[in-house]
């Protein structure tokens, strides 16, 4: 099937892309890399009666590393984030994500930042702005404003951006020296949404954890973390028991959706094992076995 017509707009700068989506607000849709807007259109399951394409506006297609952290700009794409030494240094739990966001020929269009947007809660890189505190620049006509990820995604393919805003950039601050993280996660093909995965940030000081974050995507209709079982961990040591008993708290509490892929049990279990699977996996980084 073809999507449903639609006027396209390109348009060269920020300003007037913030201008188009002002003027036609719930009837403009932004298209990046176009993975997931263009097969839902053809599906029409989606029904824009404007796309503005962001693609001429190079302004968004840079990746800024700093003392505050690293800037990711919306018309980054997968590919070029995943090959970039800044984000493997400034931002490793992004770069450990992005080879399973789909297959390499989706991360050359994909955009990091329109992965975001999207929101879909099987996806990688939501659930890592979550684990790693990340924010979200979203601007308008009437000016920009912040959001804490926390804040950003609100229900199945659905977030807090209004339909006048542009996301222009994903900010994820500086990494701890003494943390250590994770992405782990079941498919039935590499190259799939996950059934269920697990982004995993430890804080580790001597022998105690000091902060934890267990961010699961593919578990609930947004990414979520799992607070009872993140402070199961904190101020003791890394060990196979407390992982143990973390997974445990995470099992029992997520209610995860069936569909024709999984149970519900069956996403429970997985979240389990990958809770054990992914803490292990953080703190081996740092030598500590568990
Ligand atoms: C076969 C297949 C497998 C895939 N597997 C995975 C996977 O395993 N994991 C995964 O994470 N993704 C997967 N994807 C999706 C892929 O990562 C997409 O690139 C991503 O979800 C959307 O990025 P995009 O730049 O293509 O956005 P687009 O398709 O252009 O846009 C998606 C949505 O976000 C909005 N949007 C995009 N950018 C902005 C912006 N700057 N401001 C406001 N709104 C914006 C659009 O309006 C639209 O609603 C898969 C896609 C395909 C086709």
């Amino acid at each position: 099937m073809k999507a449903p017509p639609f006027t396209y707009h390109r348009p060269p700068t920020l300003d007037e892309a913030l201008a188009l989506l002002a003027e036609h607000g719930d009837d403009a849709k932004v298209l990046a890399g176009g993975q997931s807007l263009i097969p839902l259109m053809a599906l029409r399951l989606g029904r824009p009666d404007h796309v503005v394409d962001i693609g001429a506006i190079r302004e968004l297609d840079t990746i800024t590393a700093g003392d505050d952290g690293l800037r990711i700009g919306a018309l980054v794409r997968h590919a070029r984030a995943e090959r970039s030494d800044d984000v493997a240094a400034a931002a490793p739990l992004v770069h450990e994500a992005l080879p399973w966001v789909g297959h390499r020929a989706i991360r050359s269009q994909g955009t990091v930042v329109g992965s975001i947007a999207h929101a879909d809660p099987a996806a990688e890189m939501p659930a890592v702005c979550l684990a790693a505190g990340a924010t979200i620049e979203a601007r308008s006509t009437a000016g920009t404003r912040t959001i804490d990820a926390a804040d950003f995604f609100d229900g199945y393919l659905t977030t807090t951006l209004q339909p006048d805003e542009l996301l222009t950039s994903v900010q994820f601050p500086t990494w701890p020296s003494h943390a250590v993280g994770s992405v782990v996660e079941v498919a039935r093909r590499h190259g799939d949404y996950a059934l269920v995965g697990l982004v995993t940030k430890l804080e580790i000081n001597g022998d105690a954890v000091t902060d934890a974050a267990l961010s699961f995507f593919g578990a609930a209709s947004t990414p979520v973390r799992v607070a009872e079982a993140e402070q199961s961990l904190v101020g003791g040591p890394a060990t196979a028991e407390r992982f143990d008993a973390a997974a445990a708290i995470v099992s029992d509490a997520l209610s995860p959706a069936a569909d024709i892929h999984a149970t519900s049990a069956y996403r429970k279990h997985l979240a389990g094992v990958l809770t054990r699977r992914g803490l292990a996996r953080a703190a081996d980084k740092i030598g500590v076995a568990a």
